[in-house]
């Protein structure tokens, strides 16, 4: 159970979700959802139950599939409708019954607002705020409230706006979070208005959106002018220009203001967090992110260089390591030792200090090939039964594949892919047709392999992600696949690296039906 006094709020997979090209999965939110509570952060925000069925899957797998140590989860939804009992509108309904300990109502307080998208009086949107809080307390959940468009509603009305404030409070919600949404406020001035919502005696938050690029800057002024409550996402994602970045915000206050927000060895795991999730969204990470990025302790060889091996504090704000960067670290290196640390563990192996070294190493030097293993734990769990057993192990042997891809006469474009396979002495040749090359793959292999392993029947390609990585050493760009897989009681990643992205596919997809086999108890030949 965190801290109460001050809380650290992530809203990455609901606003941040809405950044351009990002497209997370039920899968994807979980998975990122245990990164942010492997941070400490005190609260995720899932999403929408109700309004959106991806969030609705979200909230009820969390139940039984997230074991939070740190964060409680928040579902995110609108007061009730104007001339409803909240007690009935059935949006309120799903945030009541997502099981969440705490809903985050969404309210106008931009007079404007009200009246043009809204479409209502005043006095019902505060009607419409009083009766969702409360409803909602004597339900038995906590309320936080996101006072959208605040800063803009203060300018246009502030007695309108504070007025806002002080009936979510008096109904009941603990914190009323001021959303500058249009991301236009600047520090000195978004200070001024917070300083006076303070004064209503409610509890204030600060959600803040990037536009001038002060969302940072922003969340610190609020907390210096009383806010005690900070939402932001992961990797600053989001619409537009994005959120808040949480990770920034988060080691600004702790290690230049002396805020203690997470626990010091879990934000000594920042820069691998912040990248693991990376790995989920498919996003490309930011170099020149602050704390986390790779470059952002990197120094250009020359004039510095002498100097910095004498003290290298002369020339870094803080050390690297209070966030878990280096002056010159890969990702890779860092990624390695921390998956293998981490990870062996997470899936139940004693390893000696032998088998570890070789897996590090191993990781190493996959991970410097562009492999990763952060998104990819199934290919990680391979790797560690391979080196544990000292050979290679499998299922099937490849003998070859053939995948080629035709546009008929009608302007269709179809797959079909030959494999041919050995399994418990059996010499295997199989055709599989798809609408890609990967999918006529996948149905080539489960095809032939079936018969031997009927289990196979269940398992699913359903997601697949590509990543073009830049060539390092005047190396051509290499592709990465990462494909996850699912069965009857569960998911699972794995990865394939290479110039050609059929072959890092394949590899991927080899991967994923050995792991399948695995986990439906069958031992390796
Ligand atoms: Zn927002």
């Amino acid at each position: 159970m965190p801290d109460d006094r001050f809380h650290v709020y992530d809203t990455t997979l609901r606003d941040g979700a809405q950044q351009e090209g990002l497209n997370l999965t039920v899968v994807d939110k979980l998975a990122i959802a245990r990164h942010l509570d492997g941070l400490g952060v005190g609260f995720i925000e899932g999403g929408w139950p109700g309004a959106n069925p991806k969030d609705t899957e979200f909230f009820r797998r969390a139940q039984t599939e997230l074991d939070l140590k740190h964060a409680q989860l928040a579902a995110f939804g609108a007061t009730r409708r104007a001339g409803v009992k909240a007690a009935d509108d059935p949006l309120v309904a799903a945030l009541r019954e997502s099981g969440a300990p705490v809903v985050t109502l969404v309210a106008k307080s931009h007079d404007r607002h009200v009246e043009l998208a809204l479409r209502t009086t005043l006095q019902e949107n505060l009607a419409m705020i009083r009766d969702t809080v409360s409803h909602l307390r004597a339900e038995g959940q906590r309320v936080f409230l996101d006072a959208e468009h605040f800063f803009d509603g203060y300018a246009s009305n502030p007695a309108y706006a504070l007025e806002v404030l002080r009936t979510a409070a008096e109904a009941g919600a603990s914190v009323i979070a001021l959303c500058d949404t249009n991301g236009g406020m600047l520090p000195d001035e978004l200070a001024e208005v917070v300083h006076a919502a303070v004064q209503t005696s409610a509890r204030v938050g600060i959600h803040c959106h990037d536009d001038t690029g002060c969302a940072v800057a922003n969340t610190l002024a609020a907390v210096k002018a009383g806010a005690t409550h900070v939402q932001g996402c992961a990797n600053g994602y989001g619409e537009r220009s994005g959120n808040a970045n949480l990770f920034t915000v988060v080691a600004n206050l702790q290690l230049k203001r002396g805020f203690d927000l997470v626990p010091r060895e879990a934000l000594a795991d920042m820069t691998r967090i912040a990248h693991a999730i990376t790995e989920v969204t498919n996003v490309t990470p930011n170099s020149h992110a602050p704390y986390v990025g790779v470059s952002a302790f990197a120094h250009k060889a020359g004039l510095h260089a002498s100097a910095i091996k004498v003290d290298p504090n002369l020339y870094q704000h803080i050390d690297p390591e209070r966030v878990g960067n280096d002056m010159r670290m890969l990702v890779s290196d860092m990624a390695g030792r921390a998956s293998v640390e981490l990870k062996g563990r997470e899936l139940g192996y004693e390893l000696s200090p032998e088998i570890s070294r070789e897996l590090v190493n191993r990781v190493k030097d996959m991970e410097s090939k562009g492999y990763t293993f952060e998104a990819a734990d199934a290919s990680f769990e391979l790797l560690l039964r391979d080196t544990v057993a000292g050979e290679r192990r499998r299922h099937f042997e490849v003998e070859s594949w053939r995948v080629i891809v035709e546009r008929t006469r009608g302007g269709e474009l179809v797959s079909e892919a030959t494999v041919k396979l050995h399994a418990k002495g059996e010499r295997i040749v199989a055709t599989g047709e798809g609408n890609g090359p990967v999918n006529a793959l996948d149905r080539a292999v489960r095809l032939g392999l079936e018969r031997l392993y009927p289990e196979l029947a269940e398992v699913e390609l359903i997601d697949f992600k590509v990543r073009i990585l830049e060539g390092t050493h005047g190396t051509d760009a290499i592709t990465r696949v990462l494909i996850t897989s699912s069965d009857a009681t569960g998911e699972w990643a794995t990865v394939g690296v290479d110039e050609n992205i059929i072959e890092a596919s394949w590899q991927a997809l080899e991967q994923a039906v050995t792991y399948g086999l695995v986990r439906a108890g069958h031992a390796a030949d």
